[in-house]
């Protein structure tokens, strides 16, 4: 089956769905911009679930936030190629469930991740045409330790073991082929907006628009 556009201009022409990754550190508002991406149907994105074997926070909802497994559980999935990738990061295992993302690009859907560097580099390895990846930077490492403080959610050992996390996956910011610096919400989702339109209208990813471009062609005007 082929998917059809959904972005303004593109009208109905058949193309293979993309991967949206981003990545920050813990606090640089990734999570609050995946999620509202995903929910707002204008963006015509769908978010992966990730399978995680950390604890559930106060505040999710295993399903919709992460689908928490146990570390057996985790191991069998690895084990049966059923993650598309997989990292420990901050001591935890997690991963991308494969099979509804390779549905998803046959479909013509685009998905988002919200997954770190270690992810983001299988993926791109595995599916290099597919993916487009974006970094966002915290404007302040202040801000950044303000922002993990203020959710409250993490004991204090937790906030300095991903300030220090932080460090390091900020270094790896050069991997990525968008960057943009999160200081406001609002801005941050129109670069993200524009990212999305300009990636969605790249020659290279409309493989219906040869037979649109023929039609216009054969059409006497
Ligand atoms: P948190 O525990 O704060 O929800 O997430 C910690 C880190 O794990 C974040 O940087 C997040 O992007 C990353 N992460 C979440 N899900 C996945 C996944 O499926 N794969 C990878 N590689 N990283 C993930």
């Amino acid at each position: 089956m082929s998917g059809y556009e959904r972005d303004p201009g593109g009208g109905s022409i058949a193309r293979r769905g993309m991967i949206l990754i981003l990545s920050s550190p813990s606090g640089a508002g990734k999570t609050t911009l995946t999620r509202q991406i995903a929910q707002d149907g204008g963006w015509g994105m769908e978010l992966s679930i990730s399978m995680t074997t950390r604890a559930r926070r106060p505040s999710e909802i295993h399903g919709r936030h992460y689908n928490f497994v146990d570390r057996e559980t985790f191991e069998d999935l690895k084990r049966h190629d059923d993650l598309l990738e997989w990292a420990e990061v901050h001591g935890n295992f997690y991963g991308t469930p494969r099979r509804p993302v390779e549905r998803a690009l046959a479909e013509g859907r685009d998905m988002i991740f919200d997954i770190d560097y270690q992810g983001t580099r299988q993926v791109r390895s595995r599916l290099p045409d597919d993916v487009v990846s974006v970094f966002i930077l915290p404007p302040s490492m202040a801000e950044l330790r303000h922002r993990l403080e203020r959710r409250a959610e993490d004991d204090p050992a937790t906030i300095e073991k991903r300030l220090a996390n932080a460090r390091v996956e900020i270094a790896r910011w050069g991997e990525y082929d968008y960057v943009l610096v999160n200081d406001d919400l609002q801005n941050a989702f129109e670069t993200l907006k524009g990212i999305l339109v300009a990636e969605r209208t790249k020659r290279t990813r409309r493989s219906g628009m040869a037979a649109f471009v023929d039609g216009l062609l054969a059409e006497t005007a």
